[in-house]
């Protein structure tokens, strides 16, 4: 085989880096220097610029996206006896994050157009146990919020958004994270605004949940050594947030650079049998992937592999059909969009800095793995 003519890796952490170098590393030298690694100056300048950022009122910086979700539900008191209702489509942090806290995960499936919450199966999924619903901004895109917010205000559910896909995505001009009673965020290195190792954040406009994740995160202190409550360690370090702070001014660009990508993926991609990312009228996504299906997904990852270009598939196993979930009793045929996507599915290189040239490169290798597949089909048939 010929060697390829550009490489195109799935993400480039280094492209990101380089141009803001100087930046992070004097961010990083002035955390040293102050020693102050736990809970420093910049760990509550990130809350504050990170709240005004998400448009909500208050943010509490945790270690990890998981974290930010079980600690949102830990704040809301649920646990053991209740429910909380997700999508089968998602990454399991979703699910592991209400397993933490002894509550029950109830799936259901997502809309074939969006792989976001199917709202008619939510409203079908409600029991008298049920306590809250994650609507998951799968790939950057907000679920269907008004009628979740609906269903959540009529059996007067607590909603937790998954927005560790969605950092700056609008839904109608609201935020992803500002609609349910908090929101959850992961700044794990790949999301669209990413630290140099793990973190999380939690939103909310509400002051007595902001204060109870304060605590929690803490060791359930008021004070040094007074706890008030049971509590964990999973505070963001503060060299984290200080490189977070870096990165906070420029994540606007780098979505807004998302975007153009992902419409140049859209105009060059069109028919060639690849079904393309639907963006629904009340959404304004952040792409932070982008996310194709075609039938002979396998063997086009295998031939754009020969050709350099690295893509993903997220994710190829459903939450249900995971061995770690089999106690929850469903089976194959349980969420059959979320199955028929996961094996047509693959998320194609998508980074701020990627060139035109590389999209052309993808595209053409993608269209021309179309043709012969087409006619390898016609001819076998
Ligand atoms: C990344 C991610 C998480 C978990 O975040 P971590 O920071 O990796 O713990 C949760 N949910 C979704 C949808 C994610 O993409």
């Amino acid at each position: 085989m010929s060697t390829p003519k550009m490489s195109v890796p799935f993400i480039d952490l280094t492209a990101q880096r380089l141009p803001i170098a100087a930046e992070i590393n004097a961010a990083i030298a002035r955390v040293l220097d102050s020693n102050a690694y736990i809970l420093g100056e910049d760990v509550r300048l990130f809350e504050e610029e990170f709240a005004v950022y998400c448009e909500t009122k208050y943010a509490v910086s945790v270690d990890s996206g998981t974290s930010a979700l079980e600690l949102a539900l830990r704040a809301y008191g649920i646990g053991p006896g209740d429910e909380v209702i997700t999508v089968a489509n998602t990454f399991i942090a979703t699910t592991f994050a209400i397993t933490y806290t002894g509550a029950q995960v109830v799936l259901v499936d997502v809309d074939p157009y969006t792989y976001t919450m199917d709202v008619n199966a939510l409203q079908q999924a409600i029991t008298a146990r049920t306590k809250a619903i994650i609507p998951v901004h799968l790939y950057g895109q907000p679920a269907n919020m008004d009628p979740i917010l609906d269903i959540a205000r009529k059996h007067n559910l607590i909603v937790i958004e998954d927005a560790c896909q969605a950092h700056g995505a609008r839904y109608k001009g609201k935020r992803a994270g500002s609609m349910g009673h908090a929101a959850a965020f992961s700044f794990y290195p790949a999301k669209n605004l990413g630290a140099v190792g793990d973190g999380g954040m939690i939103v909310t406009n509400d002051e007595t949940t902001a204060h109870k994740l304060r605590m929690l995160r803490n060791y359930g202190q008021s004070a040094k050594y007074h706890h008030d409550s049971m509590g964990y360690n999973h505070r963001l370090d503060t060299l984290q947030a200080a490189v977070l702070r870096v990165k906070l001014p420029y994540l606007d660009q780098w979505n807004d650079a998302r975007r153009k990508h992902a419409e140049h993926y859209t105009q060059l991609l069109g028919g060639n049998g690849v079904l393309l990312p639907v963006t629904a009228h009340y959404a304004e996504p952040v792409w932070h992937l982008y996310v194709i299906h075609v039938d002979a997904r396998d063997e086009l990852q295998k031939m754009l592999a020969s050709k350099g270009i690295s893509t993903v598939m997220h994710y190829p196993i459903p939450i249900h059909l995971q061995p770690a979930y089999q106690h929850l009793g469903y089976t194959r045929g349980s969420f059959p969009v979320t199955e028929r996507s996961v094996d047509r599915l693959l998320s194609l290189p998508m980074y701020a800095e990627l060139t035109s040239e590389q999209i052309e490169y993808v595209a053409a290798a993608i269209k021309e793995f179309q043709v012969e597949h087409q006619a390898n089909l016609v001819h076998s048939s």
